[in-house]
Order: C-alpha cells, then structure tokens, then sequence
C-alpha cells in the first residue's frame, strides 16, 4: 500500500516532457507457429525500421534461442515453436544493446568498429558504447 502510494507519487512528479516527446516507436516482430516452425512474417521490415542487418539480429536470435532458422523471403523460418512475446523480448533486448544510444536512448545510431572491436556510436549525443561480442 505505501509502496503503491510511493509510485504514484513518483509518477506525478515526472515532467509531461519524457512521456509524451516523441518517442521511439519499437517495431513488433510479427510471428506464427506453424507445425513445428515458428515464422516471423516481418522480419526483414522490422530490421529495417531500426537500421539493422537482418544477419545480426539473425545471429542475435539464434544464439539466444538455441535453434537454428532460415531467411526466406523477407521472413524468418525458425526451428521450433515460440511464443511471439518470447520473441518480441529478445527483439527488445536487442534493441536495447545494440540500437538504443546507452546514453540518450535515441536511436540515431549505427555501428562502428575501433581496434577491432564493434562500438555503437551515437550521432546524437557523441557516445561511444562498445558492444558484447554476439556468438
Ligand atoms: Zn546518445
């Protein structure tokens, strides 16, 4: 009860500003189970809206589910059934890691590499996050 008092309280005194400014809109990865595969239906669209390479989020995906997938068509053919919350989870994670400025939290990024090693840069705000190595 106190706890809930404290959030809302919380809430209220956030600024209108962070709520409602244009927010970055997460694309939702569109998928079905159908026998044994899970296809996801956008998956090359929704790659695309946050400028990413269909095979980075591919590796991305497979490493984190254990299964192997294909690429046909603009879609996704993966081994085994997943729920699309499961999915949209790791896309979220994803997104947080390797598109979100870890700084600004704007998407104005793209990756670069330094010294070999894969770092975010952001062209909003300058920063720099190096990346964790996928696979
Ligand atoms: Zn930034």
């Amino acid at each position: 009860m106190e706890y809930e008092k404290m959030l809302n309280r919380l809430y209220m005194s956030l600024p209108e500003k962070t709520t409602s400014k244009e927010r970055f809109e997460l694309p939702v990865m569109e998928s079905s189970v159908q026998g044994k595969k899970t296809i996801i239906k956008n998956f090359s669209q929704a790659l695309k809206t946050v400028k990413r390479g269909e095979k980075h989020f591919y590796k991305y995906l497979t490493k984190e589910t254990a299964t192997a997938a294909a690429m046909d068509e603009g879609k996704l053919v993966m081994n085994g059934k997943f729920f699309p919350d499961s999915i949209n989870k790791l896309f979220t994670n994803y997104i947080n890691e390797y598109v979100l400025c870890h700084e600004c939290k704007k998407p104005d990024t793209e990756i670069i590499e330094r010294n070999g090693v894969k770092v975010l840069k952001c062209t909003a705000c300058g920063a720099l996050n190096p990346l964790k190595k996928i696979g």
